[in-house]
């Protein structure tokens, strides 16, 4: 398996800026085979980011779209309308779940939808920090997983992947709100084994699963030999070039 390298820029920016980090990067960049690079502008970047990326070198992501392909939607990309443009999308991400109202009926919705338009869906799950205290860690991964993954067929549960990025842990400064590699063992190996009894043991094995959550150079390796981890998905550190390039080397060194 690949080992997924993903960048979020979230709302940060401008389409030129985008663009220019896009050179860098690529300048930046050998072309790894083993381990995949997407990043995830603002859905204004994508169209001209995808005229100028190397596909052979790195992926376009977006960072959300709407589940219908068209109609009276004010204001909504469609995941049809990012086809071709992008391979991945970043589905259920915490900021939308919190800030944006969806739940796991929306995130469904969506993660179908991009999988009916050839685009692998990131589906996003993790707890909140009161969610943890509470003992209800193992209740909304289950939730979020099964939840967000309802309306893709036994056929092609095989084209998705799962970040878990636990909400305490995203956008942190503090060492004490980092996750452990140790917690974020516990949270995969639950994730694979609610994936096992669900879809069976092929599935479980071969699901990609990433871990997000304040990932920067220097933690980068230890979340990466975590077992069952096979990438990251990165906030804030993607913003920086070289901290992200530097992720991606760590990334190719774990691999060899
Ligand atoms: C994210 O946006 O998915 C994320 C993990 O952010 P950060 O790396 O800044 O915590």
């Amino acid at each position: 398996m690949k080992t997924y390298i993903v960048g979020n820029f979230k709302l940060n920016f401008t389409v030129g800026e985008a663009s220019i980090y896009l050179h860098k990067l690529l300048k930046a960049l050998p072309i790894y085979r083993d381990v995949e690079v997407a990043i995830a502008p603002s859905t204004i970047a994508l169209q001209p980011l995808s005229l100028q990326i190397d596909r052979h070198k790195m992926k376009l992501a977006a960072q959300n779209a709407f589940y219908r392909d068209y109609g009276a939607f004010t204001g909504e990309t469609s995941f049809s309308q990012l086809r071709g443009i992008v391979d991945y999308a970043i589905i259920g991400h915490s900021e939308r779940r919190h800030i944006f109202g969806e739940d796991d009926k929306c995130v469904q919705k969506k993660v179908a939808a991009a999988v009916r338009n050839r685009i692998t869906p990131i589906l996003c799950i993790g707890e909140t920090e009161s969610e943890r205290a509470f003992g209800e860690t193992a209740d909304v991964v289950r939730d979020q997983l099964i939840g967000g993954l309802a309306e893709v067929s036994d056929d092609e549960i095989d084209r998705v992947i799962v970040a878990y990025e636990p909400v305490w842990a995203i956008s942190s400064t503090k060492a004490a709100k980092l996750a452990t590699p140790d917690e974020v063992a516990e949270v995969v190996k639950l994730i694979r084994k609610i994936m096992k009894e669900t879809y069976g043991e092929e599935v479980a094995e071969k699901m990609p699963i990433l871990f997000g959550g304040s990932v920067n150079s220097s933690n980068a390796g230890a979340y990466l030999t975590v077992p069952g981890v096979n990438g990251l998905l990165i906030g804030g550190s993607s913003l920086i070039l070289n901290e992200f390039v530097d992720i991606i080397e760590i990334a190719k060194r774990v691999r060899s």
